[in-house]
């Protein structure tokens, strides 16, 4: 699970709903800030997330639009179709790169 802070979790509040911060109950913002913290976590995890198998850690890069979002077994799995494409752009795949934090 990653982490929100709550600064973060207030923006989202501000932005999804508008919501007039000083105004607001506060049963209300406690349950705004879980929402947002909720959401934000989503989010973060899908950023990191291969786009194919939506379960492992994106670590490959296609060539050559750049794009990062697939892990190892779905980049190899897809680069022995016939006709490879980006899941992301469609753009034609010449080849993946590994990439390492
Ligand atoms: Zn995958
Ligand atoms: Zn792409």
């Amino acid at each position: 699970m990653q982490t929100v802070t709550t600064a973060a979790a207030r923006a989202w509040c501000r932005k999804t709903n508008g919501v007039d911060w000083h105004k607001t109950s506060a049963a209300a913002r406690k349950k705004q800030l879980a929402r947002a913290r909720a959401v934000l976590a989503d989010e973060a995890a899908d950023a990191i997330r291969c786009a194919i198998c939506l379960d492992k850690e994106k670590t490959v890069v296609v060539v050559p639009c750049g794009h990062k979002c697939m892990c190892v077994a779905c980049a190899k799995q897809l680069q022995a179709s016939s006709a490879p494409r980006c899941p992301l752009c469609r753009g034609a795949l010449e080849r993946i790169t590994r990439v390492f934090e």
